[in-house]
């Protein structure tokens, strides 16, 4: 299976890339997990893309599309692959087909998970993300829903200010590559609503109807 998830932040596409890629055996490539990793590492990747991190922009294509078209070489992606979190430009979604049909794998699906605006602020700036293991966690929890852990943070950009734009980047930059998949015919869109196992079910519902 070869898929990205596709929403605004808050949608919870970390939550539920993580139940669909175990379900499918497939990694799970988050470009948001890879950056936040290399700014804790403190790699020349991370130093680059911090500053648009945490101002909720974008870090530029010519970083983002070499780091992801890297990550798609190595073995495990030999059965599929599922990314979160990119494309979020048209420019990225073609340089992601172009690269893909090079390797004659094209995608399968871009699901994407819809939720109402108002619903997602209060979603941001209410979570509180994992130190080790990088899963989310509604407020108020202790330790983490996935690893247990108790080492809870918010993410810079889980603060009121930063959340504002990062909505306004989601609208402006990344809504318009859910018509870019509409137009090729493997857009499949599910409310992100209900329990974390239900909105799951959902999914794979939806991608078993794949041809
Ligand atoms: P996320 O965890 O997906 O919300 O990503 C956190 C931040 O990482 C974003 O606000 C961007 O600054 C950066 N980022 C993640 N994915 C991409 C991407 N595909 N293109 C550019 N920047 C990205």
């Amino acid at each position: 299976m070869r898929l990205l998830l596709v929403g605004p932040p808050g949608a919870g596409k970390g939550t539920q890339a993580q139940f669909l890629a175990a379900h499918y055996s497939i990694p799970h490539i988050s470009t948001g997990d890879i950056f936040r990793a290399n700014l804790k590492a403190g790699t020349d990747l991370g130093n680059q893309a911090k500053a648009f991190m945490d101002r909720g922009e974008l870090v530029p294509d010519s970083v983002t599309n070499d780091m992801v078209k890297d990550r798609l070489t190595h073995d495990d992606v030999a059965n599929g692959f599922l990314l979160d979190g990119y494309p979020r430009n048209v420019a990225q979604a073609d340089v992601l087909r172009a690269f893909l049909a090079e390797n004659k794998t094209p995608l399968q699906a871009a699901l994407e998970l819809s939720i109402a605006p108002e619903e997602i602020i209060k979603r941001l700036s209410s979570r509180r993300t994992c130190r080790a293991c990088g899963a989310s966690s509604a407020a108020g929890a202790t330790n983490c829903s996935s690893c247990n852990g108790a080492d809870l943070y918010q993410r810079e950009d889980d603060k009121e200010e930063v959340i504002a734009r990062r909505l306004e980047v989601y609208k402006e930059q990344t809504s318009p590559i859910i018509a870019f998949y509409q137009n090729e015919g493997i857009l499949l869109t599910i409310p992100a609503l209900g329990t974390v196992a239900q909105i799951t079910d959902q999914a794979i519902t939806a991608l078993s109807k794949l041809a």
